[in-house]
């Protein structure tokens, strides 16, 4: 069996009573949408487009900084490198000189270079070595220097002093190595800042390529969020509109934006097919009436017939019959006229357009007087009926006119499917969920194949052929049963039968099982 509330839709009533309730139709109608912050997508993408330049222009300020850093530590390197060159140098001059007399003239040249470097680049220095050391450096150099000075003028007084000279190499020895160690420190901790540099430049892409995933990540969620999650929600609703659910779809974003306008445009969609299903359902329920007019044009033939013989018998005979014979004859006129006015005021009673009206019914009476209604139509295709009506079952609540519509429905395409000679079987009973009543319809007409099935409730769904089939009898009445807290499904099996069962709970239902059977739907 299928559940065919999910499948469904709601009736004619219900598309009113969403019509009234909300309307959406352009931005002035919607206060709600109006006060929704406004950010569309094309700030979205401004954004975005700021944030991937204004990351993309980090990544190339901090590249071209770091190379310039690079660069003047190069520098300085080289820089380094030619004092301590210079330092060693003056060195190996003044070993010259103690060993062979030589290059004392050059020593003092290479310690002049090196004290040129140093107060050129002072300042660096510092900043590399803490301002103790390098005031250590400048006093060793200026000490050497002085040194160098005083062994030239002695050799340039040509006086032969060998202790005095043996006194200065040793301090030219002690002030020198120190110089070279400390040149050599200076030399190795640039070498390090320089490969810790490196590192760093060489890391940059790793960094930046982790931060561009992150961020692609980010913004690829955030679209999903964005464009993905309203184009479902977009999708699930026009699924539901498809099944004739008219109410309209929720905010698909927080934000007033492009979606927005596809909200409020399918909204306003949704009420103009609102409003054509309720002409359409009126047109449903005039090619019923038709089809009722073609049965009771031929049930009023026979009371019309009779009162025209009674009539002409009466203006005939009247001379000749007895008082009692007229009265009878008049009697009978009077029932003949009942007849065909009860025929008529049945038809009256289904067309009357009114306000439902909801109220306790004995759902007995109820299927009764509708297959009163059709019985010209049964008359005239010569179906046989069966019903098997259960009494003193409890009432249930409901509007007469409604429910009418519902079981004449299901009689007329009952009548539809049946040949000449068919049956239809029609029963009221207790369901067997508790507290509810089930009525069945049931024909051995041609039966519906299983793969149209699912869709016999949906609005418009018809395999009849045109003008004859408007494809909404089944989808209204499944609304119908479904606001009286009720269910239909159906049973069938191609060229065999169908079986339509609606059930509606009695009076004395309990709320809480009335409530979960609406749940259901
Ligand atoms: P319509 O009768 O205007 O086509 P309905 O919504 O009442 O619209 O019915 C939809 C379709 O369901 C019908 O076209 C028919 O194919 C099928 N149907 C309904 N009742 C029966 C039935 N008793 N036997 C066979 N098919 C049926």
């Amino acid at each position: 069996m299928i559940n065919l509330l999910e499948s469904g839709s709601n009736s004619i009533n219900n598309s009113k009573k969403t019509v009234s309730s909300k309307k959406c139709t352009l931005d002035s109608d919607c206060p709600d949408v109006l006060s929704r912050p406004r950010f569309s997508l094309r700030t979205h993408m401004l954004l975005m487009f700021i944030l991937l330049s204004s990351l993309s222009m980090a990544l190339v300020i901090g590249s071209v900084i770091a190379i310039n850093h690079i660069q003047k530590k190069l520098h300085f390197f080289q820089i380094t490198e030619k004092y301590l060159f210079d330092i060693a140098q003056a060195r190996r001059w003044e070993k010259n000189y103690f060993l062979y007399g030589t290059n004392l003239k050059d020593a003092v040249q290479s310690a002049n270079n090196a004290k040129n470097i140093l107060s050129d680049n002072l300042k660096n220095v510092t900043i590399i070595l803490s301002p103790e050391k390098t005031a250590t450096i400048v006093q060793h150099l200026d000490k050497y220097r002085e040194f160098l000075q005083e062994l030239s003028v002695l050799e340039k007084n040509g006086i032969e002093n060998t202790e005095k000279k043996h006194e200065i190499e040793t301090s030219l020895r002690k002030h020198g190595s120190e110089m070279v160690k400390v040149a050599a420190a200076l030399v190795l901790k640039e070498q390090i800042s320089m490969n810790t540099m490196l590192k760093l430049i060489q890391r940059i892409p790793v960094y930046s390529l982790a931060v561009v995933l992150l961020l692609t990540t980010f913004l690829v969620c955030f679209f999903v969020k964005r464009l993905i999650k309203p184009l479902k929600l977009l999708v699930e609703s026009t699924q539901k509109i498809a099944k004739g659910d008219f109410s309209p779809i929720p905010p698909m974003c927080k934000y007033r934006g492009e979606f927005t306008t596809v909200e409020l445009a399918i909204n306003h969609m949704i009420q103009e097919l609102q409003l054509r299903e309720v002409a359409m359902v009126e047109s449903h329920k005039l090619r019923a009436i038709g089809t009722l007019t073609a049965g009771i044009a031929h049930e009023l033939n026979n009371p019309l017939n009779n009162i025209m013989l009674t009539a002409h018998a009466i203006l005939e005979e009247h001379n000749d019959l007895s008082e009692d014979e007229l009265l009878e004859m008049i009697n009978d006129l009077i029932n003949e006229a009942d007849r065909s006015r009860k025929i008529i005021r049945n038809l009256l009673d289904f067309a009357r357009e009114g306000e439902s009206a909801s109220g306790p019914l004995d759902l007995g009476v109820l299927v009764n007087e509708t297959i009163k209604l059709a019985q010209n139509q049964i008359k005239v295709s010569g179906t046989k009926i069966e019903t098997q009506i259960q009494t003193h079952l409890p009432q249930i609540r409901g509007d007469k006119q409604q429910l009418k519509q519902v079981f004449l429905n299901l009689i007329l395409n009952a009548l539809d499917a049946v040949k000449k000679d068919g049956t239809i079987k029609i029963s009221l009973e207790q369901a067997e969920t508790p507290g509810f009543l089930s009525v069945k319809v049931e024909d051995n007409g041609c039966g519906i194949p299983a793969y149209i099935l699912p869709n016999i409730f949906d609005p418009f769904f018809t395999t009849k052929g045109p003008g004859k089939g408007t494809g909404l009898g089944l989808s209204v009445s499944h609304g119908i049963v479904n606001i009286h807290g009720g269910q239909i499904s159906i049973e069938s099996k191609e060229g065999k039968y169908s079986r339509f069962t609606v059930i509606l709970p009695s009076l004395n239902v309990p709320a809480d099982l009335k409530a979960k059977s609406e749940r259901r739907n």
